[in-house]
């Protein structure tokens, strides 16, 4: 369960400061996928990246299964990082690394032993079908396949919380389909709670259990997908 009391958070731009999140109180249940829309702008990538702690609250505290995250520093902000992967719309694969060291990469990180790595690897590559493609490298991967080895390196480690900042965005129809099932699979099956941002209106009613609507760093409505888009 993931909590947001009272949250805000501020950048200090070059006209001065940005509020980008405001005052945000949200519970975002165990096991649920939860989405976040919203205009650009609105603090969707902002509020999703408060939850591993790229951003910091400016007030307001975060809660993780009941305890308050919004202070850890060092080692324990370590360990909570190892609990929650993270995608991107572009990917963020390294270029000059294989898939099977893309993947390996947080785990290499958290010092895991070499047989465990190897042994894992191959599991999440079996996981997003791509255990032919361990030892291509991402130029010659496709978009759908590049966001699979994204999904593969954020399960690699511990991981209970799955973060997908525009997961979908640089896709087609098809592959955006393929990837709303794989992120669907590994939810039912591994019990991940997934939290999604997206501006496209398919994916949430698509994959989302319950959805937040974001504008201007407020949060505008949030409730059953159906409730809020289908039958307001
Ligand atoms: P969204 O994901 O909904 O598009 P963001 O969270 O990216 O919104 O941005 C919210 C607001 O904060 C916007 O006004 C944006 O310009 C601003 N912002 C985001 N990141 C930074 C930053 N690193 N420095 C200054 N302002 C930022
Ligand atoms: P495309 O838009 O062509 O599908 P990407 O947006 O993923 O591809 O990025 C273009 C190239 O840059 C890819 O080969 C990718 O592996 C690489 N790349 C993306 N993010 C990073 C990063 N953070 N570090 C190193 N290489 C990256």
């Amino acid at each position: 369960m993931i909590q947001f009391k009272d949250v805000s958070v501020t950048y200090e731009g070059d006209e001065g400061k940005v509020e980008a999140v405001q005052k945000l109180s949200l519970q975002i249940n165990k096991g649920e996928i939860f989405g976040i829309v919203g205009s650009s702008g609105a603090g969707k990538s902002t509020l999703l990246r408060t939850i591993n702690l790229l951003e910091r609250p400016s007030e307001g505290r975060i809660y993780i299964n009941n305890q308050d995250i919004t202070d850890l520093k060092g080692e324990d902000l370590r360990l909570l990082r190892q609990k929650i992967g993270m995608i991107f719309q572009h990917f963020n694969l390294i270029k000059r690394k294989t898939v099977f060291d893309n993947i390996a990469f947080p785990m290499v990180a958290a010092g895991k032993p070499r047989e465990e790595i190897h042994k894992r690897v191959n599991e999440l590559l079996h996981l997003v079908g791509l255990s032919d493609k361990s030892n291509a490298f991402p130029s010659q991967l496709s978009g759908g396949q590049k966001q699979r080895v994204g999904i593969a390196r954020a399960l690699a480690n511990e991981t209970e919380i799955l973060l997908c900042d525009e997961p979908t965005s640089a896709l087609d129809l098809e592959t955006t389909k393929s990837i709303l099932n794989l992120l669907k699979e590994i939810n039912q099956k591994l019990g991940i709670t997934i939290v999604i941002i997206t501006h496209e209106m398919d994916v949430v009613k698509n994959i989302c259990d319950r959805v937040a609507v974001m504008n201007d760093g407020y949060l505008l409505e949030v409730g059953d997908v159906y409730d809020v888009f289908v039958n307001p």
